[in-house]
C-alpha cells in the first residue's frame, strides 16, 4: 500500500507523530501552489517568507529520510490550485491511500473534504489528522460557551485550570491575580535599551523572481528577517526570553517611531506555519521566568502567555465556531473604500505614516499598532470590513484567515457585532499621544478638534459614535463617550461632525 500525505505550507512540524518512524511506503507532497499565491493581494515578502519555509522543511525532512515531492511555483506540469495539483498528482501516480492534517483555514478544509469525497468515489482511501499543533480542538471554545456570550477572559481562565499553568497550589492564580493587564500599559521612555536583533540574512533574491507575473503589495527586500527552520525560531525564541521578555509586559502597548519591533517576539510566523509550538513557547516562557529568580515580572510573564494561551486559542476558536457566516458580518454597516495610501503608506498623519509603513517594509506590525492606529483609523472612517481583512490577510507575513479574519473583523472593526469583543477599540489622538512618540512629529495637531489641521482622530471618534448611537449607546463599556458628546454645545457638535465629513471627503490626501 502507496500513501500520499499533504503538507501545506502553514504545517511544517517536524515533531508530527507523522515523522515518528519512516515508512518507504509513505510519501510527503508540498505545493507552492497558485491559488494560494493569489486568494488575496500578498505582500512579496509574505509569499518570499512561506515558500523559503516550505523549500528549507522539505529539504531537511528529505536529509532525514523521508520521500518528499517538492512542486514548485513555476513547474509547467502541474500549474492550478492546490487541489487540482493534488489531484492531477494523485491520477499520475498510483497510491492507494491519501492523508492529510486538519487545516487551519475553512476555505482549504472544504476544498480538502471535497476532493476527498472524489478520491474516495475512484477507490482511494483517505484519513485525516489532527494537526498536533494548538491546545485546543477546533471545537472546545464553541463548546465552552455554547450559547452564552463568549469572553476570552473566562476562557482563559479555564485553560489555565485545565493545564495548570501559573498556579499556586491551591489552584488560584500565581500572584493572586488572572490577569495584570493593567500593569502592561507603559509608554517607552526611554530607559530599557531597545534589545539589538541579530540581522538574519536568508537571501530572498532568487524567489522573489518567481512573482514576477503576481500582483502583490509592500515593498521587497534582498533578505527577510524572519525564522523560517525551526532551528532559527528556536533560536529566536531564546533570544527574546533571555533579553526581551522582561520588558515585554510593560511596553506591551508602547509604540516608538522607527521601531517596529520593540519588545515583541516576532514569533508569530514561526508558531503559525507550526515550526515551534505554543505549548513549547509557554513553557520555555516559564523556565525562564523560575530561572531567572525574580529580573523578570511576573505582569511581563502572565501578559506573553495570555496572548498565546489566551487570545491565539480564543481566536481560533470563535473561528471554527463562526464560520464562514463570520466572513460576511458588518455590523456597523460600513461601506467606505480605503484610502489609497494604504499601498503607498503616502500620508500625513504620522501615526498611520509609521505603521503602515513598516507593515510595507516588514510585513510586520505590532499588535498595537494594527489594533489601535490602523484598525481604529479604519473602523472610525467606516471602511468596509471586507476591503479592511483583504488588506490585512495580504500585508502580514503571519496573516492565515483564521487568526487574521477573527482580530481583524471581529476584534479590530467590531463587525461581528461583540462577539469577539465586548466593545469597539476606538480611540481619539489622547490615546495615540499617550502610548506613542508619534504626535509629536505630525502635520496635524493632537490637541485640537477645531484648528483647520486638527488630528483626524479627534473628529472622526465623535462623528463615529454619533453615527452608531442607536447600535451603541446602550453598551454599558461605552456609555462615558455618550456622556461625553451629549455634554457638547449644538454648535461645537456640528462643527466637528461638518470637519469630520470634509476629512472623509478628502480621506486621499490626509
Ligand atoms: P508578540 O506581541 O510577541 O506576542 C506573542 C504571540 O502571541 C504572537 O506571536 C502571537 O502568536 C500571539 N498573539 C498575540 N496577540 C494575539 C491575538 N490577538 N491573536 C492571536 N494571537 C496573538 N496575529 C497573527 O498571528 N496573524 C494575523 O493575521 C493577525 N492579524 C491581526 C490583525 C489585527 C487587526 C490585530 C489587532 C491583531 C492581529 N494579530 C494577528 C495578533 C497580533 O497582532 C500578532 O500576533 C502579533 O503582532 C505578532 O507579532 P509578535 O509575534 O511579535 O507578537
Ligand atoms: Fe496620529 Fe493625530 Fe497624533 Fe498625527 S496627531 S500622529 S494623526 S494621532
Amino acid at each position: 500500500m502507496s500513501t500520499l500525505r499533504l503538507i501545506l505550507g502553514d504545517q511544517l512540524n517536524e515533531n508530527h507523530s507523522w515523522f515518528a518512524k519512516k515508512d518507504a511506503n509513505i510519501h510527503y507532497i508540498c505545493i507552492e501552489a497558485q491559488s494560494e499565491v493569489n486568494y488575496v493581494r500578498h505582500h512579496i515578502l509574505k509569499l518570499a517568507t512561506f515558500f523559503v519555509a516550505m523549500r528549507s522543511f522539505c529539504k531537511q525532512m528529505k536529509g532525514k529520510g523521508f520521500v518528499f515531492h517538492y512542486i514548485t511555483l513555476d513547474d509547467k506540469t502541474y500549474q492550478g490550485s492546490l487541489v487540482s495539483v493534488l489531484e492531477a498528482y494523485l491520477s499520475q501516480h498510483s497510491y492507494e491511500k491519501f492523508e492529510y492534517q486538519l487545516p487551519d483555514e475553512y476555505r482549504v478544509d472544504v476544498e480538502l473534504k471535497q476532493l476527498a469525497k472524489r478520491l474516495q468515489k475512484k477507490g482511494i482511501a483517505v484519513k485525516i489528522f489532527d494537526s498536533e499543533h494548538f491546545y485546543t480542538t477546533r471545537e472546545e471554545v464553541g463548546d465552552f460557551f455554547g450559547n452564552k456570550q463568549p469572553r476570552m477572559e473566562f476562557f482563559y481562565r479555564s485553560m489555565r485550570k485545565k493545564h495548570g499553568i501559573l498556579l499556586e497550589d491551591d489552584g488560584s492564580p500565581l500572584g493572586g491575580e488572572w490577569n495584570f493587564d493593567a500593569k502592561n500599559r507603559s509608554k517607552y521612555d526611554g530607559k530599557a535599551p531597545i534589545p539589538k536583533r541579530k540581522e538574519r540574512k536568508t537571501n530572498i533574491e532568487d524567489i522573489l523572481s518567481l512573482f514576477k507575473n503576481t500582483k502583490t503589495m509592500g515593498r521587497p527586500a534582498k533578505t527577510i528577517p524572519w525564522p523560517t527552520t525551526r532551528k532559527e525560531a528556536l533560536e529566536d525564541l531564546d533570544f527574546f526570553l533571555e533579553n526581551v521578555l522582561i520588558h515585554f509586559g510593560v511596553y506591551q502597548d508602547a509604540m516608538v517611531s522607527g521601531e517596529p519591533i520593540l519588545f515583541h517576539s516576532l514569533l508569530s510566523f514561526a508558531l503559525n506555519v507550526k515550526l515551534i509550538s505554543p505549548k513549547e513557547v509557554v513553557n520555555a516562557a516559564i523556565q525562564t521566568y523560575y530561572k531567572k529568580n525574580g529580573k523578570i515580572t511576573l505582569h511581563s510573564l502572565e501578559g506573553f502567555v495570555r496572548q498565546i494561551l489566551g487570545w491565539r486559542e480564543y481566536v481560533r476558536g470563535i473561528y471554527w465556531a463562526k464560520m464562514p457566516e463570520y466572513q460576511k458580518l458588518n455590523a456597523m454597516g460600513h461601506k467606505e473604500s480605503m484610502p489609497d495610501w494604504y499601498w503607498t503608506g503616502d500620508t500625513k498623519m504620522n501615526c498611520l505614516s509609521q505603521c503602515i509603513n513598516q507593515s510595507l517594509d516588514l510585513s510586520y506590525a505590532h499588535h498595537i499598532q494594527r489594533l489601535m492606529i490602523i484598525g481604529n483609523f479604519s473602523l472610525l472612517l467606516g471602511i468596509d470590513p471586507k476591503e479592511v481583512d483583504a488588506w490585512y490577510l495580504g500585508v502580514y507575513v503571519d496573516a492565515i484567515e483564521w487568526v487574521e479574519i477573527t482580530n481583524t473583523r471581529g476584534m479590530s472593526q467590531f463587525a461581528d457585532g461583540g462577539i469577539l469583543a465586548s466593545k469597539p477599540y476606538v480611540s481619539s489622538a489622547n490615546y495615540i499621544q499617550g502610548m506613542s512618540d508619534y504626535c509629536k512629529s505630525c502635520f496635524y495637531d493632537a490637541k485640537s478638534k477645531e484648528k483647520e489641521n486638527s488630528c483626524p482622530f479627534n473628529v472622526l471618534y465623535w462623528d463615529f459614535f454619533h453615527r452608531h448611537s442607536k447600535f451603541l449607546a446602550k453598551n454599558p463599556r461605552i456609555g462615558m463617550a455618550y456622556n461625553n458628546w451629549n455634554r457638547l454645545a449644538p454648535k461645537e457638535k456640528e462643527m466637528i461632525l461638518k470637519k469630520a465629513t470634509e476629512y472623509k471627503r478628502n480621506k486621499n490626501s490626509l
